[in-house]
């Protein structure tokens, strides 16, 4: 593998496998079913092994995150990711780098912990807070050297095929806790790349306190389902979205750069988590995307000539990102429960797929 940071920013997708610690409340150890991964003190591991009865499903990864190398390792990664973005937009390396990184995972596997981190635990952050601390750094350590940056958010999320604007002041009337609000937002890419969202709020911002605030807003905006396996899940796909133009005021050099970052809606099968009625149209609504993602990333991968990006809101408000010389990062996330372990060979089968 190399080990070059820049070197590692080739080729267009990769994907982590980011394994939860067993807590509290999952089911104890059944025997002869165990998610196992490097225990080693290695840098980082790439495979992981699925024990159910007696049957291993062996699979490998650009890299497996287990607990030990949670914290340090991560956050070690993601400096330099971001360095990298800033960087290879600073040195114009490209006009324009779009980004994508996405948690996928079933409900309770540490999708939003790994987006977001422990909510109240500045130690804890995740990759939202964290990259844009980082890109806040970075633009202040590159004003000397003439370059002014422009940060724009914003926040939307994918409910039922339905786009919802997350930082919208004004409330839609129309809008219920399942039904897909009355406002339609119109997805355009122009001859640029860009992804245009009509009406869409972007929120000019200048400072991470002012980008947590607005964190919390969107949360407080988002679709909540009960679902049997956790209360709090998300049923719609959350996209956080960075836009960054860069002009530097000695050189004239004009960069621009697209930051997505995405906490999928759960994984998980039908059946498992007790879906009728709305629930049910939700979870055929995330099966749908999710797939349509896969497909996607796949024809991408395989370089098809045809990349099925119309199939799905997701896949085609991330059109611009996930094509071209655009960079993806897949999180896969699972949860070491036993009982979970079904789930988990989907995702990490899905996650194979795409890698
Ligand atoms: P999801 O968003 O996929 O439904 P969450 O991120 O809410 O899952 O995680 C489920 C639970 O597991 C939460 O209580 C969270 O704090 C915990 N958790 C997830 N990942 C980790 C981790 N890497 N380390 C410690 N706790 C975690
Ligand atoms: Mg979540």
């Amino acid at each position: 593998r190399l080990h070059n940071t820049i070197l590692e920013l080739k080729g267009n997708i990769r994907v982590f496998c980011r394994v939860r610690p067993l807590l509290p409340d999952d089911s104890p150890c059944a025997e002869g079913k165990v998610v196992s991964y490097p225990t080693t003190t290695e840098a980082l591991g790439r495979g992981i092994d699925l024990l159910q009865n007696g049957q291993k499903y062996p699979f490998t990864f650009d890299k497996v995150l287990h607990l030990m190398h949670h914290k340090r390792m991560f956050l070690l990664k993601f400096h330099s990711l971001f360095k990298v973005l800033l960087m290879v937009i600073r040195d114009d390396y490209s006009f324009s780098l779009q980004v994508c990184i996405f948690a996928y995972g079933q409900t309770g596997s540490g999708k939003t912990y790994t987006m977001m981190g422990k909510p109240g635990n500045p130690e804890l952050k995740g990759l939202i807070p964290r990259s844009l601390e980082q890109i806040f750094q970075t633009r202040q350590s590159l004003l000397s050297q003439g370059w002014k940056y422009e940060m724009q958010v914003s926040m939307l999320e994918i409910y039922n095929e339905t786009i919802r604007d997350l930082l919208s002041t004004n409330r839609d009337p129309l809008r219920t806790e399942n039904g897909p609000s009355a406002k339609q937002y119109a997805i355009k890419h122009d001859a640029n790349g860009n992804t245009l969202v009509s009406d869409l709020s972007i929120v000019d911002v200048h400072s991470t306190r002012e980008v947590s605030f607005l964190l919390d807003q969107a949360a407080n905006s988002r679709s909540v389902g009960k679902t049997q396996m956790n209360e709090q899940s998300s049923r719609s796909h959350f996209v956080f979205t960075l836009r960054i133009s860069g002009i530097n005021e000695s050189t004239d050099q004009q960069v621009q750069g697209v930051l997505n970052l995405i906490d999928l809606a759960g994984s998980e099968r039908l059946s498992k988590s007790g879906s009728t009625g709305d629930r049910l149209k939700e979870t055929q609504a995330i099966n749908k995307s999710l797939s349509s993602l896969s497909d996607v990333i796949f024809a991408l991968a395989k370089k098809e000539d045809h990349v099925p990006f119309r199939n799905s809101k997701l896949t085609y408000l991330l059109q611009p990102c996930l094509g071209g010389d655009s960079k993806t990062l897949m999180f896969v996330n699972i949860s070491p429960d036993p009982s979970s372990l079904g789930e988990s060979l989907c995702s990490l089968r899905f996650a194979s797929r795409v890698n």
